[in-house]
């Protein structure tokens, strides 16, 4: 499992789940930038649209909870 920690949000990835359909890369390029390391940047959206793009992955590779500060 991968985190990525934004200042609201963390997203965490499960690479054995993705099923690299591209739902996430397509819906929101500036958060899930598969050129870019680390590829999920959960500050370049506001936190509805990163929760709600989350919510669409089709294989539940993506996780989402507030951040800890
Ligand atoms: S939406 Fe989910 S299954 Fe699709 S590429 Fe992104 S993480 Fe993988």
């Amino acid at each position: 499992m991968n985190t990525f920690k934004g200042k609201v949000l963390e997203v965490e990835y499960d690479p054995g789940k993705c099923s690299h359909a591209g739902e996430c890369v397509r819906g929101l390029p500036l958060v899930f930038d598969s050129s870019r390391t680390p590829w999920i940047d959960p500050d370049k959206a506001d936190a509805d649209a990163v929760r709600a793009q989350v919510a669409k992955c089709p294989s539940g590779a993506l996780t989402v909870r507030n951040s800890s500060s």
